[in-house]
């Protein structure tokens, strides 16, 4: 018996065998979840349809969650396949790679609106598609990091996305703390993937990381999805409404 055998859930955005969301499909089906999945495009299909697959999954459904109504969809299928879910994944994002480059106050509001929407109202969106098939004691995750809460070098726009992610995560907990659902976020270190090549000058950070990482290493994508492995799971039953640092804090979270 795994942590998670007899659970059910989702993961929006894998991309590829790089994604954050291939270390926490890896690690939660290891724990014995059954898992769906989603994928942005025909293009990306063709690379997420294999993994999904290796992983016994057989629910892959397209998703641009700048689309409300493929996430009806989406739900609407988990819900004649199996009722209900356990949790929900969200490991996306997306900016305009100009706007990690141009300086901060270049940004313009199509740019603004496009990563805002993507990278943090799509948590909300997806919350509220959610709720009709999550059980109760469900949970939901979504990814952020650091440059959130710091000013970080070229992250800009996509910073005060995740701002406005963190925050989301804590409205959406103590809204939904009463049906016994939470939502929590994982703050992860840098790590190399398809969305981090967006980022200008992308090497720093990890050089930068692993000089001042408490571990004085990077991070792994399985080490997010064990992260995430806690919180979806019951061990974190009592928690709710957190940003959980993966290394990428610096030992003091925020400071
Ligand atoms: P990734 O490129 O593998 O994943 C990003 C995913 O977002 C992709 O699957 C992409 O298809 C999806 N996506 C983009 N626009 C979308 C849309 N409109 N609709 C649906 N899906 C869309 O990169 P990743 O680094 O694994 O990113 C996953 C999450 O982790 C993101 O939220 C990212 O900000 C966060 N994160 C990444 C790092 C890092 O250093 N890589 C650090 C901390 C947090």
């Amino acid at each position: 018996m795994g942590l998670m055998t007899g659970k059910r859930g989702i993961i929006f955005g894998l991309a590829n065998d790089k994604s954050i969301a291939w270390g926490i499909a890896q690690q939660l089906r290891g724990a014995g979840a059954e898992l769906a999945f989603t994928y942005l495009n025909e293009a990306l299909e063709k690379r997420v349809r294999p993994l999904a697959e290796s992983l016994d999954s057989n629910i892959i459904l397209p998703c641009d969650v700048q689309d409300e109504e493929q996430m009806v969809a989406v739900f609407d299928t988990l819900k004649q396949q199996w009722g209900q879910i356990d949790f929900v994944v969200h490991a996306v994002a997306f900016a305009n790679r100009e706007d990690l480059k141009k300086p901060f106050s270049e940004t313009r509001l199509d740019g603004f609106q496009l990563a805002l929407d993507v990278s943090a109202y799509s948590l909300i969106s997806m919350t509220r598609c959610a709720l009709p098939v999550l059980k109760e004691g469900g949970s939901i995750v979504t990814m952020t990091y650091l440059g959130a809460v710091r000013s970080v070098p070229q992250y800009n726009v996509m910073g005060v996305a995740k701002a406005a992610l963190e925050a989301s995560v804590r409205y959406l907990a103590a809204e939904l703390g009463e049906k016994g659902i939470r939502v929590n976020a994982v703050s992860a270190g840098p790590i190399k993937t398809l969305a981090a090549s967006g980022i200008s000058n992308f090497k720093e950070k990890l050089r930068v990381a692993e000089e001042r990482a408490p571990l004085g290493r990077l991070v792994s994508q399985n080490e997010v999805g064990k992260a995430t492995l806690y919180l979806v799971s019951d061990l974190a039953s009592g928690v709710t409404g957190e940003i959980h640092y993966v290394d990428g804090g610096f030992s003091t979270a925020a400071g």
